[in-house]
C-alpha cells in the first residue's frame, strides 16, 4: 500500500437520495407498479447521482462521496454486494426488491430503525452457509459515472463490523467475519485497480456500548484491512455519537483516516487521533439549524492541535435532512434565516474548510438546565379498572383497532385541493364527517367493541398535532426518507409550544355522535411528536418534550369533557429515543415515561387510557411501558412472530398483542388469529387481554380490512365462549 494523497479539505459523509422532488419515490413506485420499466428505474437513479456530483461539487464540494444512492436501502446493498441473500428468494423475478418488500408468497427480510434514527433499515440475515462472494459491480459502477461527469469520488461501504452487528443474529454472526473480511479485501483491491484514492467504510456500531469481543472484531478488522497491499486510502467514519473504548482500538489500527461526530461525540478523546487524518464531523447531519460558526471552529482547532491533517465534514450522512431551505418560500423569513438543510450545510462544510479557525473561544453552552419533572398520578389501576368496566361493560377480550382506517385518494386530493385554496373547507369538513361515519358503521357491522373514528382528517399522526399547535412549522418540499420509497416531512419545533385551542374534540364528538358503543379519541403523545420532528437545540430535550405533554394533556381533558369515555395516546417512537449508550438510557427512560404521564394523568378514574407502540424491539423496554400507566396497550406482535409475549410475564395492565400484520394486503384467517390469540392467553390472563391488530390500518383498503376484521371477531367470539 503506497501513501494516498491527501485528503482534500472538505467532505460529507453521505447525501439524501430520494430526489429534491422525490423523483426516486415516483420511479420506484411506477416500476413496482409494472407502470416502468428496470431499465427506466436504473435511468432515473443515474440521473439523481449525476445532479448529486455536479450539485455538490458546485457548492464548492472538495471530496465528493459515491455508492451513497441507493435504491431501496444501503444495508440490503450490503447484503447483496457480499452476496449475502438468503436463498429463497434467489429464483424471485427481482430478489432485490423481493428481499426489500417481498412477494405473493414471500415475506420481505425485517425492517428495523437504524441506530436511532427514523430511517429504517432491512436486517441482513447470515448464517453459517451464507455464501459470501463480492459483487461490486454497484460502488465500481458509481466511480465510473462520476468519472464520466469528470469528477473523482470517494466510494462509501458500509463498513464489516456493523455489517454483521445489524444483521440477525447480532454479534453471533461475527462467527463470519473472516469470511466478510475477504469480500471487503477483494473489494479494496477492486476499488485500488480502478484508481480509487480513497474509500469510507461506514462503522456507526462504533458509536454503541462494544463488549470485548466486539472491540476485538474492530481490531481484527482494520488490522487486515489496513493491512491489505492493494487498496486506496481508507476513511473509517462513526456517526451517531462518541466513539468511546473504540477510538483507541481505530486508532491502533494502520486505516489512515477516521471520521468522527463531534455534534454528539465530545472532544474527550481526540488526543488518541494523533497521526491520523480526522474528518471533523462539526456539520451536523441530525438537526436542521445552523452551524455555530465559533463552536465548529473551536472543535476544528482543538483535533488540529492532535491530528496529522483536519478535513471539515459533517457528523454523519445528510441523509436525515431534506435538501434544500430554498424550496420553503412560506417559512417565516426569521425561522428561514435559522435554517440549514443539506444544501446550506454542504455551503457550511465549504465555508469552514476555507476558513482559519481562528477567533475568540465560543461562549459557554447556552442550554440551561433541565427543569425539575413534574409530577402527575392517577388513582390506582385496579381502582381505575373497576371504574372503567362499570362505565363501558365491554365483553371479555375486547376487540378495537389502533386509529386509523384506509386513507383514500380522495381525502388526500381534497386536502391538496383546501390548500390551494380550491375547495372550501367547508365542505373538507363535510367529507371528513362523511368518512367518519363510514368507518364508525363498519365497526358496528363487524362487531368491534371499542370504536376509532379512523383519523380521516390527518395527513400524518406528528404533522397533523404540528399544525394545530404554536412553536412548531411545517414544510412544503422538506421530504426525508423513512423507508425504500417512504418519506416523511418532519415538521420543525422552532419555538415555545402551546395549544391554542382544541384540535380532535371536534371529530371524536361526532363519531360519538353516531354510535351507541364507545369511541376511543386518538392523540399522539409527546415524545412521539418531537422524536420525529426536528428539534430547537436550546433547551434541554426534555423540557421540549414536557411543554408537548402539556398541551396533549388540555386535549385529553377536552375530550373528556366533550364525553369521550376511551382516549389513546400513541407513542411508537418512545423506543426510537432511547439512548445509544446504555449509560443514559435509564435518565432517558425516567424523563420520557413521565412526559406520557404528565400528559395523561388528568384524566378521570373512569377514562380509560390506552397507549400504542409498534416496531418489534417493544419487550426491550416493556418496564418502561409498563410504567406508563396506561390503561390499556396495544403493540406489535403478529408481524414479530409473537416475541412480546415471552416478556410480558410481570405486565400488570390491560395488553394488546396484534393478532394481525397490517404491513401486509394477506388476509388472516380466523383459525391463525385464534392460534395467535391462544399463544397469547398462555402469557396474560383472560381479563386483561385485548384484541387489535397490530397497527393502524390506514394503508390498507377497506376490503382488505373488512375481510381481516370479521376473521378477528369470529376467532375473539370463538374463544369468549370458552372462558
Ligand atoms: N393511531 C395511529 C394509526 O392508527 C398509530 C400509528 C402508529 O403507531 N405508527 O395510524
Ligand atoms: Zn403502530
Amino acid at each position: 500500500m503506497s501513501t494516498p494523497p491527501a485528503f482534500p479539505a472538505s467532505t460529507v459523509l453521505g447525501y439524501p437520495r430520494i430526489g429534491p422532488r422525490r423523483e426516486l419515490k415516483r420511479a420506484l413506485e411506477a416500476y413496482w407498479d409494472g407502470r416502468s420499466t428496470r431499465e427506466e428505474l436504473d435511468r432515473a437513479g443515474a440521473e439523481l447521482r449525476e445532479r448529486t456530483w455536479l450539485r455538490l461539487a458546485e457548492l464548492g464540494l472538495e471530496a465528493l462521496p459515491s455508492n451513497t444512492f441507493s435504491l431501496y436501502d444501503h444495508v440490503l446493498d450490503t447484503a447483496v454486494m457480499l452476496g449475502a441473500v438468503p436463498k429463497r428468494y434467489l429464483d424471485a423475478e427481482d430478489p432485490y426488491f423481493a428481499m426489500a418488500r417481498g412477494t405473493d408468497g414471500l415475506a420481505p427480510l425485517r425492517m428495523t430503525k437504524w441506530f436511532d434514527t427514523n430511517y429504517h433499515y432491512i436486517v441482513p440475515e447470515v448464517g453459517p452457509d451464507t455464501a459470501f462472494a463480492l459483487d461490486a459491480a454497484k460502488p465500481l459502477g458509481e466511480v465510473r459515472q462520476a468519472r464520466a461527469l469528470g469528477l473523482e469520488t470517494r466510494p462509501v461501504v458500509l463498513g464489516p463490523v456493523t455489517f454483521l452487528l445489524l444483521s440477525e443474529r447480532g454479534a453471533a454472526a461475527l462467527d463470519r467475519l473472516g469470511d466478510v473480511l475477504a469480500c471487503y479485501e477483494r473489494l479494496l483491491a477492486e476499488l485500488a485497480a480502478e484508481g480509487v484514492a480513497w474509500a469510507q467504510l461506514d462503522e456507526p456500531a462504533l458509536v454503541t456500548d462494544l463488549g470485548p469481543a466486539e472491540l476485538a472484531a474492530v481490531r481484527e478488522a482494520y488490522e487486515r484491512l489496513g493491512g491489505a497491499a492493494e487498496r486506496p486510502g481508507l476513511l473509517v467514519a462513526a456517526p451517531y455519537g462518541d466513539l468511546g473504548e473504540a477510538l483507541p482500538v481505530l486508532a491502533a489500527t494502520p486505516v489512515e483516516a477516521i471520521g468522527v461526530d463531534l455534534v454528539r461525540g465530545g472532544l474527550d478523546g481526540v488526543a488518541a487521533l494523533a497521526g491520523k487524518t480526522v474528518v471533523a464531523g462539526v456539520v451536523s447531519g441530525r438537526d436542521v439549524w445552523r452551524t455555530e460558526p465559533e463552536r465548529a471552529a473551536h472543535a476544528l482547532r482543538t483535533v488540529r492541535a492532535h491530528a496529522a491533517h483536519v478535513v471539515v465534514g459533517t457528523s454523519c450522512s445528510l441523509l436525515h435532512v431534506p435538501y434544500d431551505v430554498a424550496a420553503e418560500p412560506d417559512l417565516d423569513p426569521a425561522l428561514r434565516a435559522r435554517l440549514a438543510f443539506a444544501e446550506q450545510k454542504v455551503a457550511e462544510v465549504v465555508e469552514l474548510a476555507r476558513s482559519s479557525w481562528d477567533g475568540p473561544e465560543p461562549a459557554a453552552a447556552s442550554v440551561p438546565l433541565a427543569a425539575p419533572v413534574p409530577a402527575g398520578e392517577r388513582a390506582p389501576y385496579a381502582v381505575r379498572a373497576a371504574a372503567q368496566a362499570e362505565r363501558l361493560g365491554l365483553p371479555p377480550l375486547p376487540v378495537t383497532t389502533i386509529g386509523s382506517f384506509p386513507q383514500t385518494g380522495e381525502l388526500r386530493a381534497a386536502r391538496a385541493a383546501v390548500a390551494a385554496g380550491t375547495l372550501p373547507e367547508r365542505e373538507y369538513d363535510r367529507l371528513v364527517e362523511a368518512e367518519i361515519e363510514r368507518a364508525v358503521r363498519a365497526q358496528e357491522r363487524l362487531g368491534l367493541d371499542v370504536l376509532v373514528h379512523g383519523e380521516p382528517e390527518r395527513n400524518d399522526m406528528v404533522q397533523y398535532f404540528a399544525e394545530h399547535l404554536d412553536g412548531f412549522a411545517v414544510t412544503r418540499d422538506g421530504w426525508v426518507q423513512s423507508y425504500g420509497s417512504r418519506c416523511t416531512r418532519p415538521p420543525i419545533l422552532h419555538g415555545d409550544v402551546s395549544r391554542p385551542g382544541p384540535i380532535t374534540v371536534r371529530w371524536a364528538r361526532h363519531a360519538q355522535s353516531l354510535t351507541d358503543r364507545p369511541v376511543k379519541g386518538m392523540l399522539t403523545g409527546p415524545v412521539t411528536i418531537v422524536a420525529w420532528s426536528f428539534v430547537r437545540d436550546d433547551l434541554p430535550l426534555r423540557d421540549v418534550v414536557f411543554q408537548v405533554a402539556e398541551a396533549i394533556r388540555e386535549e385529553v381533558s377536552d375530550l373528556e369533557a366533550a364525553g369521550v369515555p376511551v382516549i389513546q395516546v400513541d407513542e411508537p417512537a418512545l423506543r426510537e429515543l432511547l439512548p445509544l449508550r446504555r449509560a443514559a438510557q435509564a435518565d432517558y427512560l425516567e424523563w420520557s415515561v413521565a412526559a406520557y404521564r404528565r400528559a395523561t394523568s388528568g384524566a378521570d378514574t373512569a377514562t380509560q387510557i390506552h397507549t400504542h407502540l409498534c416496531y418489534s424491539d417493544a419487550d426491550q423496554i416493556l418496564a418502561a411501558i409498563d410504567g406508563l400507566d396506561a390503561d390499556v396497550t396495544t403493540v406489535e406482535s403478529a408481524r414479530s412472530g409473537g416475541r412480546i409475549l415471552g416478556a410480558v410475564g410481570g405486565f400488570g395492565r390491560g395488553l394488546g398483542p396484534g393478532v394481525y400484520d397490517i404491513h401486509s394486503p394477506r388476509v388472516p384467517g380466523g383459525e391463525e388469529v385464534e392460534r395467535l390469540l391462544r399463544e397469547a392467553l398462555k402469557a396474560l390472563p383472560a381479563g386483561r387481554l385485548w384484541v387489535n391488530p397490530d397497527c393502524g390500518l390506514k394503508t390498507r383498503t377497506y376490503e382488505q380490512v373488512e375481510a381481516a376484521l370479521t376473521n378477528v371477531v369470529a376467532a375473539t367470539r370463538r374463544l369468549r365462549e370458552e372462558l
